[in-house]
């Protein structure tokens, strides 16, 4: 899941990017307010991590562009106000909550993952390929009926291929897309989790839905 955070502090920006990058989240990082609202408009992500105060524009009045846009990707925001009106105001301006500075990274998690749990945004973006059905807000994969035990990185990977699906995608558009790496061309990181993946979503099942393409990387296909 593609995670957008807009935050000037750097330290705080560097540790939260890297818990949520721990916990299988693409993470892009904004340092402005205006670089966070051309990032939001252009780029599709599943949500906005969001501090209120920003040099130039402010938290409140992206959220305001975004929305008066029809952007409607789902937003927590950070700040270290705590008053009640704050709080109202953030709700009112179509935030879907609200966590004040300083707060445990657990908490932020937490929450991000019951925004994208209900999410109307996320509740429709069911991918299928075949009998594999992949819920994002839920982090959940089904194979013909049966639930696939997989990591977040496992199922970031699954994902990307899945709304891909039929297309080849390349070992270094994968591993950008999922490890947010430039590929070196060394490194087998996506021939490694490929495999992995492979003894959970093709080997229990009669027919295979990964398949190789020499020399160019993988597609993911229900194809016979
Ligand atoms: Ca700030």
């Amino acid at each position: 899941m593609k995670v957008l955070l807009v935050e000037d502090e750097k330290k705080s920006a560097a540790f939260i990017g890297k818990g949520l990058r721990e916990h299988g989240f693409v993470v892009d990082v904004a340092g402005s307010g205006d670089d966070g609202l051309a990032l939001a408009c252009m780029g599709e992500y599943d949500i906005l991590v969001l501090d209120v105060m920003l040099p130039g524009r402010d938290g409140w009045s992206v959220l305001t562009e975004l929305r008066q846009k029809g952007i409607q990707v789902p937003t927590l925001f950070l700040t270290a106000r705590d008053g009640v009106n704050d709080r109202v105001k953030g709700l009112e301006l179509g935030a879907d909550d609200y966590l004040p500075k300083p707060f445990a990274f657990t908490e932020l998690l937490a929450r991000m993952r019951t925004i994208l749990r209900r999410g109307p945004v996320r509740r429709s973006n069911l991918v299928k390929v075949g009998d594999l059905e992949l819920e994002p807000s839920r982090m959940s994969a089904v194979r013909a009926g049966v639930r696939l035990d997989l990591t977040p990185k496992e199922f970031v990977l699954l994902h990307l291929m899945a709304r891909r699906q039929g297309e080849v995608l390349s070992r270094p558009y994968i591993a950008e897309q999922v490890w947010d790496m430039n590929f070196d061309g060394e490194s087998n990181v996506v021939d490694v989790h490929i495999r992995r993946l492979r003894t959970k979503v093709d080997d229990p099942f009669p027919r295979r839905l990964i398949h190789t393409v020499r020399g160019v990387g993988y597609v993911l296909d229900d194809r016979p």
